[in-house]
């Protein structure tokens, strides 16, 4: 069996940086991929648009020409898609890692089609699969998702949106302006304070003239077929309902990360242990890659800067002079 220098477990923007510098320093690599090129991206909302100007989105100083400043996601798909097939990255696409283990100086890595052998492995599985839940009863409805795509889908439909960050958002502009009477269910006291600042007014405008009706102090209690139960500060108060957009945010799979040995900070914020100079964890020859380092710190990471984990990671594994 071939022993790769480095498997690369996702093939996201960042798990891709990092196949693109270990091809550049001639390492032999493999990235495996549960999903399309650049999975999370793919399943962004159709219309979304980066916060970021695409020259912080590029990667291996590969230019990113968008038609605005910040590209949307179809350039993105565009621009990351190109660099992987141009480039010939070694990837295999559609392929889950399920179990990855350390025997005396080699990892094995399985997935749901093969098994691999590595002397480093980079994990870049970012934090998009898995939702935060509400935990509460209709939650698996079908009617209600915690994923956003089109806002068409919602024209003429009462729509309830639980959340109140950039996804909660941008869904509750967009559906409103496609002819969806929206609902903002919102936990604190106010529209979130990392809300994009040229979004933040408009949502503030569209509720204060009642375009947009908001919920502040509100969980909600109980989904149900037609109706979506709300406690407010004060009462309780049940509303006629179509669809529900849960969009409370995501986090990462730790179970996969605690399977593996990796340990994590204890404060609530499951930040998982690694060495900030060269991104190993706590685990000889297993590094983290992308916004998988933040833990349940979803926001601290994101493409402008960890694609610099890939320089530090290759350098690290060089130094180490390719074996564990
Ligand atoms: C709506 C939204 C907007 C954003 N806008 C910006 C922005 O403007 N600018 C910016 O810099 N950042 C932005 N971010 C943050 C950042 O773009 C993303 O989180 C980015 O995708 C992170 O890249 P990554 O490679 O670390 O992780 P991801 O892109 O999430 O890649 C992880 C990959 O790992 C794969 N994977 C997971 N588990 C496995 C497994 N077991 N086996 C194989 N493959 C697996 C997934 O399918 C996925 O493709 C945004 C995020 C969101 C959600």
């Amino acid at each position: 069996m071939k022993i790769f220098d480095i498997v690369i477990i996702g093939g996201g923007p960042i798990g891709i940086a990092c196949g693109l510098e270990a091809q550049k320093k001639e390492l032999s690599y493999l990235i495996l991929e549960k999903g399309p090129i650049v999975n999370s991206l793919y399943n962004y909302p159709v219309n979304m648009q980066f916060f970021s100007s695409s020259e912080k989105l590029e990667i291996n100083e590969i230019p990113f020409i968008s038609k605005e400043a910040k590209p949307r996601r179809s350039e993105a798909l565009e621009y990351y898609r190109r660099i992987t097939t141009s480039n010939k990255l070694n990837i295999n696409l559609f392929e889950k890692v399920t179990k990855v283990s350390k025997g005396e100086d080699k990892f094995t890595i399985v997935s749901n089609k093969n098994t691999y052998k590595s002397n480093h492995v980079i994990i870049a599985t970012g934090f998009y699969d898995i939702a935060n839940m509400l935990n509460v009863i209709g939650e698996n409805l079908p009617k209600v998702s915690h994923y956003y795509n089109d806002p068409h889908f919602y024209a003429g439909q009462k729509l309830a949106i639980i959340g109140a960050s950039n996804s909660a958002i941008d869904a509750a502009l967009e559906c409103y302006r496609k002819g969806a009477e929206v609902t903002l269910i919102i936990r604190g006291k106010e529209v979130g304070q990392r809300v994009k600042y040229w979004v933040r007014p408009d949502i503030i405008n569209r509720i204060e003239e009642g375009s947009i009706k908001a919920f502040y102090n509100s969980t909600v209690k109980e989904i149900l077929e037609d109706k979506i139960i709300i406690n407010t500060k004060n009462r309780e108060i049940t509303i006629q309902n179509d669809f529900v957009l849960a969009l409370t945010g995501y986090k990462p799979n730790f179970t996969f990360l605690e399977q593996i040995g990796i340990s994590f900070s204890n404060d609530g914020k499951k930040i998982p242990s690694y060495n900030k100079e060269t991104m190993e964890t706590n685990i000889k020859g297993v590094y983290l890659a992308g916004v998988i380092c933040g833990g349940m710190e979803t926001h601290k990471w994101f493409i402008e800067n960890s694609r610099i984990h890939a320089k530090i990671i290759v350098k690290a594994v060089l130094e180490r002079g390719k074996k564990v």
